[in-house]
């Protein structure tokens, strides 16, 4: 029998939806699920996941086929589970620990007790498809005690586990009620993997803390079993946005843009309704400027793209409400007969029209409080064709790390982001086009295809090493 690889995650790697009564799939093309293509879409490989809606249990059937026909497996979700594991659980608990936003988080019992049921059940579908020589690769923190459930049912599956948000310093981790266990949820795989090494350095620290495991570098002993913990930061599918500034449609775009933007110099903002992102601080930073400059006034427009999300739970309601009010602030204090300081859109957008933006942004400002990588940092980048433009990046943000080159900003110093975009503006074209050129560079060099094959030769090598030591 020839050996597969099962990649797990929250959310399988499509779109349904339900139209005059029958089900409809798209594949989704963000840049996870292009890197992933490579594995899973290959021979028996498959993807196992929740399938992102709620299926009643007759249609089940009817879309278990439709999915397998694209290699994907769904583990289906009731609406409490999703409602106490995935928004509960993971976003509620996980996600503000994790990005140093203790306040927001929610420490119910009864979230706990659906997230280890849903691991579990994620854990019934997967076991059922694996067989002993099989590799597992199980992503993110919706699933974190998942590799050992995995493990209990098959002790010799290699598995390897990835985290795409940070991993908090031992002193926020404690905070959790169910800290002990989460670690060992982890230290089922064999080999764990994080974006930046600061990640890796955290998780060391709390596994030997909370643990009897011996650390020593980045190998933990733990029952006689060897995990390897490294860090591997994820890139982006860099060919697609250089190759998108060609694309005629963008074009369109752009030409638009500029006809609407006329003479202003172009800040970008793009993220998702999040806490983590910083969004109020950067328009506080925004708004010193034009108080403290007036002579930047109609001279440059802040483009800011936030894309909804989690709105129905309060804390982000509340952060949109503030987003509003700051922003119609700003533009009713500062706006003049022909000029708006901010274009806010609260939406999201076909990438043909992000490339536009991208490529026409003289300055993209990213200054998450708090952010595992960032991926738009790098999308920049990689759209910036003519090696121009300047890129403010939070040193809080796991590019910052290899973007060396951008404009590095404390995102609660508002007076530090202010001056860098102040610096940005009058940044003479020969600076921009050294420090854009090296970052893209490393954006084309470290893509997703890289950051792919990486982790899972390491996988491998980690696996080969334990059986040498059996
Ligand atoms: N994005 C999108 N549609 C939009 C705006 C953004 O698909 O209208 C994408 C963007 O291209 C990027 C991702 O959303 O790939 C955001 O990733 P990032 O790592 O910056 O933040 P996250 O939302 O994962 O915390």
């Amino acid at each position: 029998m020839v050996n597969k690889t099962i990649i797990v995650s929250n959310r399988l790697p499509v779109k349904i939806v339900e139209e005059n009564g029958e089900y409809l799939l798209s594949p989704s093309e963000g840049g996870l699920a292009t890197g992933l293509g490579s594995v899973y879409k290959k021979g028996d490989n498959i993807w196992v996941g929740w399938p992102g809606i709620e299926v009643p249990e007759d249609r089940q059937q009817e879309v278990t086929e439709k999915l397998a026909e694209l290699n994907l497996i769904p583990v289906f979700l009731t609406p409490d589970e999703i409602n106490l594991y995935y928004e509960g659980f993971s976003n509620e608990v996980l996600w503000p620990v994790f990005h140093y936003m203790v306040t927001y988080a929610h420490f119910e019992q009864t979230y706990w007790d659906f997230y280890q049921s849903v691991n579990d059940k994620f854990k019934a579908v997967v076991t059922a498809q694996l067989n002993e020589g099989d590799t597992v690769w199980v992503h993110d923190y919706q699933l974190l005690l998942l590799p050992q459930l995995i493990r209990d049912a098959q002790p010799h599956v290699t598995i390897g586990f990835f985290q795409h948000i940070p991993f908090p310093s031992y002193e926020m981790f404690r905070l959790i009620p169910w800290r002990e266990e989460l670690i060992g949820g982890m230290f089922g795989a064999d080999l764990l993997g994080f974006h930046t090494f600061d990640d890796v350095r955290h998780f060391l620290s709390a596994a030997s803390r909370l643990s009897t495991a011996k650390v020593s570098n980045n190998v933990i002993t733990y029952k006689d079993r060897q995990v390897v913990v490294e860090a591997f930061p994820m890139g982006i599918d860099a060919n697609k946005f250089e190759s998108l500034t060609h694309d005629p449609v963008v074009a369109e775009h752009v030409v638009s843009l500029k006809e609407t933007m006329q003479e202003c110099k172009i800040i970008l903002t793009i993220d998702r309704l999040d806490y983590s992102k910083g969004i109020l601080q950067r328009l506080q930073a925004y708004e010193l400027l034009l108080e403290t400059h007036p002579e930047y006034i109609e001279q440059l427009s802040l483009y800011m793209i936030v894309v909804p999300s989690r709105d129905t739970v309060a804390q982000y309601r509340e952060l949109k409400d503030q987003i509003d009010q700051l922003v119609g602030n700003i533009n009713a204090h500062f706006r003049t007969l022909n000029w708006l300081p901010v274009h806010y859109f609260y939406r999201s957008f076909p990438v043909e029209f992000l490339s536009a933006l991208y490529y026409t942004a003289d300055i993209c400002l990213v200054t998450p409080m708090r952010d595992g990588m960032n991926l738009v940092s790098k999308e920049y980048v990689a759209s910036r064709a003519g090696n121009t433009g300047v890129l403010i990046l939070s040193e809080m943000a796991g590019a910052s790390k290899e973007l060396n080159d951008a404009l590095i900003v404390n995102p609660n110093n508002i007076g530090d982001v202010m001056r860098a975009i102040v610096e940005a503006i009058n940044m003479p074209v020969e600076e921009q086009k050294r420090r854009m050129s090296v970052m893209r560079g490393i954006v084309k060099k470290f893509d997703i295809h890289l950051w792919v094959k990486n982790f899972m030769d390491k996988l491998d090598e980690v696996k080969q090493m334990q059986e040498s030591l059996l």
